[in-house]
């Protein structure tokens, strides 16, 4: 026979296990006064801000060489610049091509981006 603190650790150790972090956070938050919150709302939005000019860099990796941008538009997390392009070819007579689109998206924490074309996609027009 269990004891009834067994129990209720037991219940509590399973309780806290469902929680998500954001869950946990919010219940930690609650038992906080309102100058404690007033000091964590001025830690909050330097820290978004921190966050969010961080990834307006990201998102946009600074044009190659021999390129020239001409337009940016952004769509969700994916940044989309036109961009007219020098082929590196000596005596190329039709040099910059272009302007075409590229995409530009984070994937696992490094920017890739991708050729998309002389158009943008339907949805982005
Ligand atoms: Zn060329």
């Amino acid at each position: 026979m269990q004891s009834n603190t067994d129990l209720r650790a037991r219940r509590l150790t399973f309780f806290a296990m469902k929680l998500t972090p954001f869950e946990k956070v919010i219940r930690l938050l609650e038992r906080w006064n309102s100058d404690e919150l007033k000091r964590l709302q001025g830690w909050l939005s330097i820290r978004i801000e921190q966050l969010e000019s961080l990834t307006e860099e990201l998102d946009l990796p600074p044009v190659k060489s021999g390129r020239e941008a001409v337009s940016v538009c952004q769509l969700n997390s994916i940044v989309y610049r036109l961009e007219k392009v020098r082929c590196g070819k000596e005596n190329c007579g039709t040099c910059p091509h272009g302007p075409y689109w590229y995409g530009y998206q984070r994937n696992n924490g490094k920017v890739v981006s991708f050729y998309v074309g002389k158009e943008l996609p339907p949805s982005l027009r």
